[in-house]
């Protein structure tokens, strides 16, 4: 059977070698009895090869994704030879309808899947998309940003123990892996379970899509095609590497209002001031430090926390892995993807020297 018959069973329509369609699948029915449907693009090389998905906003407000698929369907980036994409801008389309995280029924389409088809509408949507797209693509890249109120260093999250996941993870190419096998129900979990191998992005801001992040995925998304033989290149090498299971979000002891000193994508060492905690006058309350060398992977946005509030994301390196990673970053062009994604996303974060404290008011 070719990969044109397949799409034809599968949605439909036909595809030509070479040619790409835009077509709808009905995911669920919406509360007027209509149904609902999200958009799909099907774009086939002029070869065979491997069926790969690429989806956005299963949190529904995680749309930096759903740029990114957007800007692949309308600039084309980059040439797809061989095999089909099955690109998804919306998975959850009634979270997304809300900017929502969750459906309606306030659960969580990513805890959800595989689902069945008479269980919750979380648990029936689940299994409608994974019934449609999942279990007829043989991987599948999974675009998520941070929680609301937080923003994410680019990082990919793979089950590091599967070969065929690790090897789609390194292929990315993303500067650090965080090796986790993913909570019960998501569709990373699951559809690697399904013998579809999936890693997922987690970069950037829920409610927007920012430039650097669309950048920075289409790289890895580039990256990933290359290397699967879908699209012609080499596959481009990221500044540094850092694969770890250990990651650990840093919290507020108290109470205050945050002067940040570090920025997504930082370097930081053990002891270094990640934040003076203040109170609203700006009086030193406490000075939050990092327990550990790391990086930066993720930061809240908002400054004013309560304790236990997290503030910052860290992922550890294996020990005396960060002196090799300070010079390759030292290393690196002004005008390189790394180092202008590390301004963009600290944008809108302002960040102060850790020497500026204790600040005497008299
Ligand atoms: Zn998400």
């Amino acid at each position: 059977m070719t990969t044109n018959s397949k799409i034809q069973d599968w949605f439909g329509v036909e595809v030509a070698p070479g040619e790409s369609t835009s077509l709808s699948i009905v995911i669920s029915e919406g509360y007027s009895g209509t149904e609902v449907s999200i958009p799909i693009y099907v774009w086939r090389g002029q070869a065979d090869g491997p069926t790969v998905a690429i989806t956005a906003a299963v949190h529904g407000d995680e749309i930096n994704g759903t740029g990114t698929i957007r800007h692949i369907i309308r600039e084309r980036p980059f040439v797809l030879e061989a095999g089909t994409l099955i690109l998804v801008p919306v998975v959850n389309m009634l979270g997304f309808e809300r900017h929502s995280r969750y459906l309606p029924d306030r659960r969580d389409l990513n805890r959800s899947f595989p689902g069945t088809p008479d269980g919750s509408l979380a648990s029936r949507m689940a299994h409608s998309f994974f019934n449609q797209i999942i279990l007829h693509s043989q991987f599948c890249i999974d675009l998520h940003s941070a929680a609301i109120r937080r923003t994410n260093f680019p990082n990919i999250r793979a089950d590091m123990t599967d070969a065929r996941v690790a090897d789609l993870a390194r292929a990315f190419g993303s500067t650090v892996i965080i090796n986790s096998k993913g909570h019960k129900g998501t569709m990373r979990a699951t559809a690697c379970k399904a013998g579809c191998p999936t890693i997922v992005l987690e970069a950037g801001e829920v409610w927007k899509v920012e430039p650097g992040v669309v950048e920075y995925s289409v790289w890895g998304i580039t990256n990933c095609l290359i290397h699967l033989g879908m699209v012609a290149g080499e596959e481009m090498e990221p500044a540094f590497r850092i694969e770890t299971k250990t990651t650990k979000w840093i919290r507020a002891t108290q109470g205050g209002f945050l002067e940040f000193h570090v920025s997504p994508g930082d370097i930081i060492q053990a002891d270094q001031a990640l934040a003076t905690n203040t109170d609203l006058m700006g009086d030193m309350q406490n000075v939050i430090l990092a327990p550990r060398d790391g990086v930066v992977i993720g930061m809240t946005t908002l400054p004013s926390v309560a304790p236990g509030d997290p503030i910052c994301h860290l992922a550890y390196p294996r020990k005396g892995e960060l002196k090799k990673i300070t010079k390759a970053v030292n290393k690196l062009d002004d005008d390189s993807l790394h180092v202008r994604l590390r301004e963009d996303l600290s944008r809108n974060i302002r960040i102060t020297d850790s020497d500026s404290f204790p600040m005497d008011h008299g």
